[in-house]
């Protein structure tokens, strides 16, 4: 029974022997946090089917990243491997797990910067804060990033990997890695990691980094390695305390596309709803589709998502880099209509 993968598995390059063995991983990975999350809960009673689930699960994990693949690897680097390939071999002769340790730790130290970056300019914020939006945090929440985020950040990843002759198994690899740790850090895990958590990364400081309070604006920028956050001074790590706001201080949009249009012109989804069919026809399709699924098969009526239970409802006073955009600049109807009843 078994020889039939074995021929496939040998008919695979190196690359995809690799992946055979990083996507099992992959999701015994996803098994394991979806335990402990359930088992050991940050935040008591975030429900799996939480609010933007769809979101990060179709349009982020599987859309967005299949695409931004090609453009990355295809039309940037591999242009770019064309013109300079053969002339760095700075890792080549490196035993594979030198050089899966040497870009994890240099991309991560240059993630640091650019993420702190993101936080203090208006301009890159627009292409950050839609990691930022989910008020629900939980193991998937950490593949809700603009796509020119990605497109920035993995060309500075993977384009060295190839330009310094790295061995090609090294992508999926890291890719691997970037993905587990990615989920650990946003899963809604109560991790007690000790003096651990002066080095790596996890949900205990990365979870803050997502709360809605004035104190965490400026700091745990870490992703992999949270020594860079102490070293750097901008480590924050209450004992005994928990964040009670999560996500923006001002309305986000819900929907994929309206987040990336949201980070070039600021407009109030609801209120554009109210006032264009053509946008009240396109925001109200996975709606449609859910409510008619839902009429159909109960089981999914999940689905659908609910309201975000916030503990505290208070604004926060201090803006965002560029300032919180508020209702009054937000795209407002000409004429009250009656309520839109696209979406919930
Ligand atoms: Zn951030
Ligand atoms: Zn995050």
């Amino acid at each position: 029974m078994l020889e039939p993968i074995s021929e496939f598995y040998h008919s695979l390059n190196a690359v995809g022997r690799t992946t055979m063995i990083t996507t099992p991983i992959l999701l015994l990975a996803v098994a394991v946090l979806l335990i402990l999350e359930r088992k050991f809960p940050y935040r008591k009673g975030l429900p799996f089917f939480r609010e933007g689930l769809f979101v990060d699960l179709f349009w982020y994990t599987l859309v967005q990243s299949y695409f931004l693949q090609i453009l990355i690897f295809g039309f940037i680097i591999a242009p770019l491997a064309a013109h300079f390939g053969a002339r760095f071999h700075l890792v080549s002769s490196w035993p594979v797990v030198a050089q899966v340790a040497f870009f994890v730790v240099t991309h991560d130290f240059y993630i640091y910067w650019f993420h702190r970056f993101q936080h203090s300019s208006a301009f890159f914020w627009r292409t950050h804060e839609a990691h930022h939006s989910g008020k629900q945090v939980d193991w998937l929440a950490g593949s809700r990033s603009h796509a020119v985020e990605i497109i920035i950040n993995q060309t500075i990843e993977f384009a060295p990997i190839i330009l310094l002759g790295a061995n090609p198994v090294v992508v999926p690899i890291k890719a691997l890695i970037d993905a587990v740790w990615g989920m650990y850090i946003h899963a809604n895990i109560d991790v007690k990691s000790g003096k651990l958590q002066y080095f790596i990364n996890g949900p205990e400081m990365h979870l803050w980094h997502h709360a809605d309070h004035e104190e965490v604006y400026y700091a745990n920028f870490s992703t992999k390695f949270a020594v860079w956050d102490w070293l750097f001074g901008t480590a924050f790590l209450p004992q005994n305390r928990k964040p009670e706001r999560w996500g923006l201080p001002y309305a986000f949009p819900k929907d994929y596309f309206s987040q990336h249009a949201f980070s070039v012109m600021r407009f109030d989804e609801k209120a554009l709803a109210e006032r264009s069919a053509a946008f009240r026809a396109y925001h109200g399709v996975r709606w449609r589709v859910l409510s008619w699924l839902g009429e159909r098969v109960p089981a999914a009526k999940v689905l659908q998502g609910w309201e975000v239970p916030e503990e505290v409802h208070e604004t926060v006073p201090a803006p965002r880099p560029g300032g919180n955009p508020t209702a009054a600049e937000a795209v407002a109807p000409e004429s009250p209509r009656p309520a839109v009843t696209a979406a919930p």
